[in-house]
């Protein structure tokens, strides 16, 4: 497997949509008891760790289907045609998903997944990862390597809080 960092967060992007939905399903009609209710508590953290997930895996800003992962919106919009959500609460939960995330800035999320799968597949050492992976325009110094190595950091402690959640 090349990209064995990427592929975990596919996986569990593809989990956590698949909860939110099978939630939601379950429901049925009794998931809309009032028209401004939030639906379910499980549909909504299982849909917010979705959203998290693809920060890592999607480009800001894009709104359109992105390879296999439909956007918060295109999910919404499909869910209230099925009559699983109605149009006030699917624009609630979109206000509340698109809230900035904490963390770094999105831009740089996906080359960190890169720089990851590269260091662990190719057994790459830390200073070895800013030729590819720093886009500083300059030359590459130690500030590069720290500065990938704290976003790598960054990235595999939300890989273990992933993983920790599916044990548990
Ligand atoms: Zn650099």
């Amino acid at each position: 497997m090349d990209h064995p960092v990427k592929a975990k967060l596919c996986r569990a992007w593809l989990e956590r949509f698949a909860r939110a939905a099978d939630a939601l399903d379950a429901l049925g009609n009794e998931s809309i008891p009032d028209e401004f209710a939030r639906p379910s508590e499980v549909v909504y953290r299982n849909m917010r760790e979705a959203m998290e997930i693809l920060m890592w895996l999607v480009p800001p800003g894009t709104k359109e289907t992105s390879g296999p992962f439909p956007s918060t919106e295109e999910t919404l919009t499909n869910w209230v045609r099925q009559g699983a959500l109605t149009l006030e609460t699917a624009y609630a939960m979109k206000k509340e998903l698109e809230q900035r995330p904490r963390g770094r800035p999105a831009e740089t999320r996906l080359s960190t997944v890169a720089a990851l799968d590269a260091k662990r597949t190719k057994k790459l050492k830390w200073k070895e990862l800013p030729e590819s992976f720093c886009d500083c325009g300059r030359e590459h110094d130690e500030h590069c390597t720290n500065n990938l190595r704290s976003r790598v950091r960054e990235l595999e402690k939300f890989l273990n809080e992933l993983s920790s959640e599916e044990k548990s």
